[in-house]
């Protein structure tokens, strides 16, 4: 049967591969363990699906912003694993499904304390986003019995610019990190995203928490991307129709064509995360030919010139993201980064998961 909305294809195998290859950069510069972060549902890829396939590669610590992903990511992955909730929660919310809280603010230090649990205790060095701030610290420093009754399994902190290597923020936040851990209860240190891994051993820890570089983002922009491609996304022409020069395709008309045209159009819009901003500016892939968009995005359908492609015709699959043309690349194209463009992948394509075994 034709297809007739987009397929996203997730190797597994690619991004267990991309988290051994990490996990062996991590110790070679002096780090211990590597954890994952697969908040967002695994940046848009599938957390149940990612987490096992990590867990199946020897990943033991995961990464969530929120509750209810931890609960998905419990529930693939069942007992043993820490499954770490970074934006915090209070006692209680995690029900019985063993979700280790993120400490953020002296309020998250009273609620858990003699709680007996598993925590984190996160440290703010230079990004003001979530974590104890220095006079926190200092506070803490001076009592340390506000710690009394958790278990504090790592100290973390978290990098405002490592995908920019000789940013200075970077030093003074390894520093800022190295002291105020010298001032508190010895614990476990967990320090470097994906981009801090490329960074060297100061920025090595006792626990990496990449992400972004698990699924096939280039960690470092201004470097050759050192990982393996994770997702590929298809979509299938609908229609293909001829246009004389001087029609207009889309909403607003704002392509017209200069020559007689063959206009084709796919079954992807923004309501899929295929964004509205790639507007008249992304290029499809058949056969490794490039094939222009053009025209508007719009929520449902997206118009390709294809005049010079006479073997695409209607069932013809136009692939919008893959090895040819990275996340990263529809980023560049989107003005925006790739994050963003894996998050927004819509839950109307098919999903297909492939491993080797
Ligand atoms: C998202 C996140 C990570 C992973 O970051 P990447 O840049 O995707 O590697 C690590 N730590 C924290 C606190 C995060 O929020």
């Amino acid at each position: 049967m034709a297809e007739r909305s987009g397929l996203l294809t997730v190797d597994l195998d690619a991004i267990a591969a991309n988290w051994t290859a990490l996990h062996a950069r991590h110790t070679e510069a002096g780090g211990t363990d590597l954890g994952a972060a697969v908040k967002a549902d695994a940046y848009g890829l599938g957390a149940k699906q990612v987490s096992a396939a990590l867990a199946a590669a020897g990943c033991r610590h995961f990464f969530v912003a929120h509750v209810e992903e931890g609960v998905a990511v419990r529930t693939a992955l069942g007992p043993g694993p820490m499954v770490v909730v970074l934006n915090g929660f209070r006692p209680g919310e995690d029900e019985n499904y063993d979700l280790t809280p993120v400490l953020n603010t002296p309020g998250d230090l009273a609620a858990w304390s003699s709680t007996g649990r598993d925590v984190l205790l996160h440290i703010d060095t230079g990004m003001a986003r979530l974590g104890l701030s220095p006079r926190d610290v200092d506070a803490l420093a001076d009592d340390p019995s506000l710690l009394q009754g958790v278990k504090l399994r790592y100290v973390m902190t978290h990098l405002a610019c490592a995908d920019t290597p000789a940013d200075p923020l970077n030093v003074q936040q390894a520093a800022r990190f190295a002291a105020a851990r010298a001032r508190l209860p010895a614990a476990p240190a967990s320090f470097a995203n994906s981009a801090g891994l490329f960074l060297g051993h100061d920025f090595a820890s006792d626990l990496g928490r990449p992400g972004c570089a698990l699924y096939g983002l280039n960690p470092i922009a201004e470097r050759p991307n050192p990982m393996r491609p994770t997702v590929r996304l298809a979509a299938p022409v609908l229609q293909v129709r001829d246009i004389p020069a001087g029609a207009p395709v889309g909403y607003g008309a704002t392509w017209v064509a200069s020559r007689p045209s063959r206009i084709a159009t796919v079954a992807v819009g923004y309501a899929d995360g295929y964004l509205r901003s790639l507007s008249g500016r992304a290029l499809g892939r058949h056969n490794w030919q490039e094939v222009p968009l053009v025209g508007r995005v719009s929520m449902d359908l997206t118009t390709f010139d294809v005049t010079d492609h006479p073997a695409i015709t209607p069932g013809s699959m136009i692939e919008l993201i893959g090895p040819g043309n990275s996340p990263d690349d529809v980023a560049a194209r989107a003005g925006t980064i790739g994050y963003e463009v894996l998050t927004a992948l819509g839950s109307r394509y098919r999903r297909s998961y492939v491993t080797a075994a």
